[in-house]
C-alpha cells in the first residue's frame, strides 16, 4: 500500500534544485509551489524546514544532538548497504523521528538520542543525509532566509507580505503562518492578534560605539535607559493570573516568585503585557549575571536562593494593555502609558535629551551604578517584536585582551572544513604555561577563517573528537563584555562574549595578556557589582 505523505526524499531534491538556482525569484517560485503540493498537515514543517528550523520557535524542544555524534553515527554507517529496498520515509516519518529524538531525557537520554538517530540516518539516502544533518546544524545552506519563505507563503495563498510579518511577529511561528495562510487564507491571517499567555518576541537593539552616533541615527533628540545586564522577561497578567516568559520564550514563572509579586500588587490593570529586565541587586549593586542565571535555574534550596540574591525588576515597555495591542503607538506614548500604570522605582532609568554631555554623563552614571551601559530609544518609534534595528541603539563597555589560540574546533554548517571555534589562552606566569579562559567563532572573516586554519593545520600537534591541538604561537585581539568566575577552566576565569577583533600576527604568544592581570580586571569589575555567596 502506498503511504500517504510527501517522501522526504523529495524534500530533499527540491532543496538541492532550490540551493542550485541563483535568482531569488526562482527560489520563492519553487518553494511556493511546494508549499502547495505537500499535504496540508506538512505545511507547517516544510516551512519551518525551510527556515532552518525544525520545531517552533516558542516550544521548548531541541534535538542536543553535537557534531560529535553526528560523524560518528555517520561514520558507522559508511559502507553499510542493505540487503533490503527499504521503505522510504516520509517528511512526517522524520519529523516524527526529530521529534522523538527531542523528547528523550532523563538517564540515559543521550545513548536513546544516539540510537533513535543512527536508526534515522540508516533509512536515508545520501541526499536525504545531507539535509537532514544540515537542517540539524540549523543551516540548510540553499540560500533561503526567513523572509524569503514568508514570500514564498505570499506567493502561495495570495496575502501580502506585509500581513503575513505582522501575523508571523504575533504568532512566532512561520509554520503556523503558513498553514494559517495556505490553508484558512487572508481573513485567517488578518485576524491574527496577541494572545496573552503566549510571548510574542522581544524587539531588540543594535550595536552603537559613541553618544555621538547615536544622536546622528536618532536625529538629534533621543530617549536614554539604563541598560540592566540580567534577563529579559516578558510578564502577561490577566486578572489574578501572571505568566513571566524570557526572551526565548520559555517560562519561567515559578522561579521569579518576587518579580510576580511586584506586578501582582503595583500593576493593578486587568490585562496587560510588560517587558523588562530582572536583575539581581546585593547591597544596593547588581549582581553578576551569571549569579542572576544560577538563582533562575536553582531547583534545590531554592528558598534560600530566594533570600539571599533577590531579584529586582525594571521594565521599559508595554505591548498590551487590557484587551488593546500597543505596539503601533510611538516609544514616547507607550512610555506615558507605563509610567501611569507603575511607580518609578520599578521602571528603568531613562533620560530625553538632545544634549552630547547630558548623555555622555548618564552614560557614565549607568557604568558607575554597576550596569552594562545604556540603550537608547527613537522617540517615534513602533515596537517591533523579533527586530533588531537602530530604533533601538546599545552602547555598552567594550574591553579587550590579547590571548593565544590553544586549540580549535572544526566547524559543521556554513563553516564545514575549517577550524573555527578556538580555545583561548593567556600566560599563566606562576606555572608558567598558558590557560584557557574561554571559546569562540565569532568575529572573523571567510577568508581569515580560511588562512587560519591552513596556519593552524601547520601548528597541529595532536587532534582528539572534532578538537585540534597546536602549539601556541598564533595571538589574536579578543574582545569580552564581562570576565567572570568559571569553575570549568583551569584558569578559574572566562570571558563572557568573547569575539575576536584582529589577528595580531605581530605580537608573540608570550606577550599575550597574563593571567594576573584578568584577575585584576575581574577584580575591578567586582568594584562596581556585588558579589554573593551562598
Ligand atoms: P544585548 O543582549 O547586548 O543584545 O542587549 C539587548 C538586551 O539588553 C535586551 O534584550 C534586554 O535583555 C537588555 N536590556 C537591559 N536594559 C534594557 C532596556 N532599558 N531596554 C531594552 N533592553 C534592555
Amino acid at each position: 500500500m502506498l503511504k500517504k505523505g510527501t517522501l522526504f526524499e523529495k524534500f530533499s531534491k527540491k532543496c538541492y534544485e532550490i540551493e542550485n538556482v541563483s535568482s531569488r525569484n526562482m527560489k520563492i517560485r519553487l518553494l511556493s509551489d511546494f508549499l502547495i503540493t505537500v499535504f496540508p498537515d506538512e505545511i507547517a514543517i516544510v516551512a519551518r524546514f525551510f527556515s532552518n528550523r525544525i520545531f517552533p520557535e516558542y516550544s521548548n524542544l531541541s534535538l542536543d544532538i553535537g557534531g560529535t555524534t553526528v560523524w560518528k553515527v555517520l561514520r558507522s554507517l559508511e559502507g553499510q548497504f542493505s540487503l533490503f529496498e527499504k521503505e522510504k520515509l516520509t517528511i512526517m516519518d522524520v519529523y516524527t523521528y526529530l521529534k522523538k529524538i527531542a523528547e528523550t531525557s532523563g538517564q540515559g537520554s543521550r545513548k536513546r538520542k544516539e540510537m533513535l538517530f543512527r536508526s534515522l540516518l540508516s533509512r536515508l539516502s545520501s541526499i536525504e543525509k545531507t539535509y537532514l544533518i544540515r537542517l540539524i546544524f540549523g543551516e540548510l545552506r540553499i540560500g533561503v532566509s526567513e523572509g524569503l519563505v514568508l514570500e514564498s507563503i505570499s506567493n502561495a495563498s495570495g496575502i501580502p507580505t506585509d500581513k503575513l510579518r505582522r501575523a508571523y511577529m504575533l504568532l512566532g511561528d512561520i509554520g503556523e503562518i503558513a498553514y494559517k495562510a495556505i490553508v484558512g487564507g487572508y481573513k485567517n491571517i488578518e485576524s491574527v492578534s496577541l494572545t496573552l499567555f503566549r510571548p510574542i518576541k522581544p524587539m531588540l537593539a543594535e550595536m552603537a560605539y559613541s553618544i555621538r552616533e547615536i544622536f546622528k541615527e536618532h536625529e538629534g533628540k533621543t530617549a536614554l535607559e539604563f541598560k540592566y545586564d540580567g534577563i529579559r522577561v516578558q510578564v502577561h497578567k490577566k486578572g489574578e493570573k501572571i505568566k513571566v516568559f524570557t526572551r526565548r520564550l520559555n517560562e519561567i514563572t515559578y522561579n521569579v516568585p518576587d518579580i510576580v509579586n511586584v506586578v501582582m500588587d503595583h500593576a493593578r490593570e486587568k490585562s496587560l503585557v510588560l517587558d523588562g529586565e530582572i536583575i539581581g541587586i546585593k547591597d544596593g549593586k547588581p549582581i553578576a549575571f551569571q549569579d542572576v542565571i544560577r538563582r533562575i535555574r536553582r531547583q534545590r534550596d531554592f528558598y534560600a536562593y530566594l533570600k539571599n540574591i533577590p531579584l529586582k525588576v525594571y521594565f521599559f515597555d508595554i505591548i498590551y494593555l487590557n484587551g488593546e495591542m500597543i505596539i503601533e503607538k510611538p516609544y514616547i506614548e507607550r512610555w506615558n502609558i507605563l509610567s501611569m500604570i507603575l511607580d518609578e522605582e520599578f521602571l528603568a532609568k531613562r533620560i530625553i535629551t538632545d544634549d552630547l554631555r547630558e548623555a555622555d554623563e548618564f552614560y557614565k552614571k549607568a557604568i558607575l551604578n554597576g550596569h552594562e551601559g545604556i540603550i537608547a530609544k527613537k522617540l517615534d518609534s513602533f515596537y517591533e517584536p523579533g527586530k533588531r534595528g537602530k530604533k533601538w541603539l546599545k552602547l555598552k563597555i567594550v574591553d579587550t585582551i590579547d590571548c593565544v589560540i590553544l586549540a580549535a574546533e572544526w566547524g559543521h554548517g556554513r563553516r564545514m572544513g575549517w577550524l573555527s571555534d578556538y580555545h583561548l589562552g593567556v600566560y599563566d606566569e606562576d606555572k608558567g604555561r598558558f590557560v584557557m579562559v574561554g571559546k569562540t567563532f565569532k568575529g572573523l572573516t571567510d577568508e581569515e577563517f580560511e588562512e587560519i586554519t591552513k596556519k593552524l593545520l601547520s601548528l597541529k600537534i595532536y587532534e582528539e573528537g572534532n578538537i585540534v591541538y597546536v602549539q601556541p604561537k598564533i595571538v589574536v585581539e579578543v574582545a569580552y563584555s564581562e570576565i567572570q568566575r568559571s569553575p570549568k577552566y583551569e584558569s578559574g576565569l572566562a570571558l563572557r562574549f568573547a569575539r575576536i577583533t584582529r589577528i595580531r600576527y605581530d605580537k608573540s604568544p608570550y606577550e599575550v595578556t597574563s593571567l594576573r592581570e584578568l584577575q585584576e580586571r575581574f577584580y575591578n569589575q567586582l568594584k562596581f557589582k556585588s558579589s554573593v555567596d551562598i
